[in-house]
């Protein structure tokens, strides 16, 4: 997402911009849904991706207890949107000629006036610069700042969107058209409406789109990330490979602890996924003729829905240097001197937020914070919230 707004951006400037993706197919059916932020529409308005169609529209927050009762409720409209629909619009942004897909970067080598990369198939590339739009586990960043590491937050998510049309009518009526809370002791179970398949938003083809936060260690983490076949994964195990046992501890445990409605909603998600929570800040986000942006450039936690916002904002910070600067150095330099500081504190925010769950408690303020989330409807006014970054202004 972050690449492609890039390029999107650049163009209007009048560079030429390529985007090199490793994966040898489409992208996808990928992820699931994705909280919107005023920063991420107009973004997609900027970069000429649109809003169109962009998803469904929640009118309230509600917060139930472990009984299926409401215990509070906020006015709060709000668009959610997919991965897949997201995807598609910046996708059809890019001209097929500059999109190559099945490119894995491998190296970059600085050179005075430029760059000139590496891809795994052979296929080198020369440029004015590098942008490593690759995510948190960037390649990019892994070459020019080795030291920088994601942290695991010590809590992951179990996730999974259920069908519509394969909910029972206590889901529909409960809990499907709203931004929904349950929040037991070091738990969040945070689930939404999003567009179905191929960006259906009619009744009855829908999604449901379901995020359960639990505690585990990094020895448990690890313990979990043994696949199905015994296999040891490092961060985390596709989709298919999650051992059968998991599952059905996960499904049991929803039985004791969820309210029925969301049991029901998670009955109803065939495969359900498991995502460690990581995070971490670069002390920079250029590196001579190397940005990095999205994930890349900082990945916070998720509590705030802000990762693809972020990552149409860096791309479009970075373009707008690079056009106010004649000399493509300083505009580098610009884009890391005004967008680095903004990254670190949506981290620094979603760390704020990641207290709820009660892991790692450092300071006086975390514990006060962690104090204050512990009441639902403080919870409702802070996770995934709009314009959360004012404060930081
Ligand atoms: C549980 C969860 C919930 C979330 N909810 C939200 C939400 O509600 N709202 C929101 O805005 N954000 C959300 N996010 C965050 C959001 O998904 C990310 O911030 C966003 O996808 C970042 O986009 P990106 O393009 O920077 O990185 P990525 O989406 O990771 O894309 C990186 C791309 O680079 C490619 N790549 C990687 N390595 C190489 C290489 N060596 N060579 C070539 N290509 C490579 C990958 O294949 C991939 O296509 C959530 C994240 C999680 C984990």
């Amino acid at each position: 997402m972050s690449g492609l707004f890039t390029a999107a951006f650049l163009r209007q400037i009048g560079w030429q911009a390529d985007v090199y993706e490793r994966s040898s197919i489409e992208l996808v059916g990928r992820g699931a849904g994705i909280t919107t932020h005023p920063e991420l529409l107009a973004a997609l308005e900027a970069s000429g991706a649109g809003t169109k169609n962009l998803g469904v529209t929640v009118d309230k927050r509600i917060t139930l207890d472990r009984n299926g009762n409401v215990i509070a409720e906020k006015h709060l409209p709000q668009i959610l949107t997919s991965w897949d629909r997201l995807q598609r619009l910046l996708r059809e942004t890019i001209e097929p000629a500059h999109y190559h897909l099945g490119h894995e970067f491998e190296r970059v080598e600085q050179r005075n006036s430029g760059v000139r990369v590496h891809f795994s198939s052979g296929r080198v590339e020369d440029a004015d610069i590098l942008v490593g739009g690759d995510g948190v586990r960037s390649s990019v960043r892994a070459q020019i700042m080795p030291e920088v590491q994601p942290i695991y937050a010590g809590y992951y998510i179990w996730r999974g969107t259920a069908n519509e049309a394969d909910l029972p009518p206590r889901a529909l009526q409960d809990v499907f058209p709203y931004f929904s809370f349950f929040l037991p002791p070091q738990q969040e179970v945070i689930c939404y409406p999003i567009s179905g398949f191929d960006n259906d938003t009619r009744p009855g083809h829908r999604r449901f789109n379901f995020i359960w936060y639990r505690v585990a260690d990094a020895k448990l983490l690890a313990e979990m990330c043994v696949d199905e076949n015994g296999h040891q994964h490092e961060f985390s195990v596709p989709p298919p490979l999650i051992r059968k046992d998991l599952i059905a501890a996960l499904r049991a445990e929803a039985e004791e602890i969820l309210p029925p409605a969301l049991n029901d909603c998670l009955g109803a998600i065939k495969q359900p996924f498991l995502t460690p929570i990581y995070d971490f800040i670069a002390p920079r986000i250029a590196s001579g003729r190397v940005a990095l942006v999205g994930d890349a450039a900082s990945n916070p936690r998720p509590h705030m829905g802000f990762g693809v916002s972020k990552a149409g904002c860096d791309a479009e910070a970075l373009a707008q240097a690079l056009r106010d600067h004649d000399d493509i150095d300083r505009g580098l330099a610009e884009y890391n001197r005004t967008r680095q500081p903004i990254g670190a504190n949506i981290v620094m925010h979603s760390r704020k937020l990641g207290t709820h769950m009660g892991v790692n408690l450092q300071t006086d303020e975390d514990r006060a914070m962690h104090k204050l989330l512990q009441d639902h409807r403080a919870m409702m006014d802070w996770i995934a919230v709009p314009d959360f970054l004012d404060a930081y202004r």
